[in-house]
């Protein structure tokens, strides 16, 4: 058995998810049959999707169905999926834009709930609360940008909905590239529910945020709706740093309609680079199957049209392998892996 990063990555996702392989749903539910019609009735009239593709949901593309698939849109029906999960011992995963996961090829056994929560308010001023569903970009940066407010429109085009940002402290370089942008910088509080089921308030500091890290990742708190106070800017001035941060992005990392990934693969090694030294070893533009690592940024990996996650799985391994071997540094990845994805060698 692994014992350094990798594995412990896998088991904050298989802690969430509870059981992540099998066909039993739990000890007490044999079968799918079993368990569908009670689902149905449960979270009616919101759909139940059975065997739902979960690839199309995914910035990667790649990875199988998930059992059941439901779409919630505001914070009760969340709540309400959430709940009947528990009740009825379904393991469950929480999918936002899915920008920053991997499925596995066998998918998801449970119930995979997709956050679309609605709803963007501008408060007092410089205020704005924003569903957990809503797209960073271009729903809420458009919407605060044509308000002049600032803060928010560093992170033009990345793939993320408010949880997942908040999940992860989404954060890109500032203007001058001289330092970066911490979606914590902006965020005033949040609406959670929280793993113990109450719903609650909490300010900034209860997010415990670092780089690519929250509380979140060690507790199952979900994040209902976020509100943000921003700064007053003239519209051009903001539309300005939107377009330079645009170019940039398009000089550097893949097109996802050509090139579907999951943006960085590994987390940053500070002063080094992740990419750098994968580059360094020579694995820049190397392909497995129809997984490659990018040729213009050796941290990401693309699908190049039929990837499986067992060839981006295996490129990771080559990666982190060849990294170790070569230049003794530890590689550790910064996507979470979801499911299903067979015995781990
Ligand atoms: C091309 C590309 C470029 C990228 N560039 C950047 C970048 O510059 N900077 C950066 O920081 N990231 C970047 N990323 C990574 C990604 O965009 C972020 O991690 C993003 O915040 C993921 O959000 P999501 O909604 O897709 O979350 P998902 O990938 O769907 O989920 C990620 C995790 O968040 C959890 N989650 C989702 N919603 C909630 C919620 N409401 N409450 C609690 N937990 C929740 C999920 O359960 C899961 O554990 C990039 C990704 C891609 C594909």
């Amino acid at each position: 058995m692994r014992t350094d990063g990798f594995e412990e990555r896998w088991n904050v996702e298989a802690r969430k998810t509870s059981t992540p392989t099998g066909p039993g749903l739990s000890s007490g539910m044999t079968s799918l049959d079993d368990i569908r019609p009670r689902l149905e009735a449960a979270l009616a009239p919101l759909l139940v999707e059975v065997d739902a593709p979960l690839a199309p949901l995914t910035t990667f593309r790649i990875g199988g169905p998930a059992d059941f698939l439901v779409r919630v849109r505001t914070a009760d029906e969340l709540e309400r999926a959430l709940r009947t999960a528990t009740e009825f011992e379904v393991p469950w995963f929480l999918l936002g834009h899915g920008a920053n996961i991997l499925v596995g090829d066998a998918g998801f056994r449970g119930i995979v709930i997709r956050c679309e929560v609605a709803g963007i308010d501008f408060l007092d001023g410089d205020r704005v609360r924003a569903g957990a569903g809503v797209e960073m970009h271009p729903d809420l940066i458009n919407a605060t940008v044509a308000r002049g407010l600032g803060g928010l429109h560093h992170f033009v085009g990345i793939p993320s909905t408010v949880g997942g940002a908040l999940w992860q402290n989404l954060h890109f370089l500032a203007p001058a590239r001289d330092r970066t942008v911490f979606i914590e910088e902006v965020l005033e509080s949040a609406e959670l529910l929280t793993e113990d089921g109450e719903r609650v308030t909490v300010d900034v500091d209860y997010f415990e945020f670092g780089y690519d890290k929250s509380v979140l990742h060690h507790r199952a708190d979900i994040v209902l709706s976020a509100t943000f106070r921003l700064t007053p800017q003239p519209v051009e001035e903001l539309r300005e740093v939107v377009r330079s941060n645009l170019e940039w992005r398009d000089d550097r990392h893949p097109d996802l309609w050509l090139y579907p990934s999951a943006g960085s693969i590994f987390q940053k090694i500070e002063g080094i680079g992740a990419g750098r030294l994968i580059d360094e070893c020579g694995l820049k533009g190397h392909v497995h199957g129809g997984a490659g690592i990018f040729h213009r940024h050796a941290n990401i990996i693309v699908n190049h049209g039929g990837a499986t996650a067992a060839e981006v799985r295996a490129l990771i391994d080559l990666a982190r392998e060849t990294v170790a071997r070569e230049t003794g540094h530890e590689l550790t990845p910064e996507i979470s892996f979801i499911g299903d994805f067979g015995v781990l060698e």
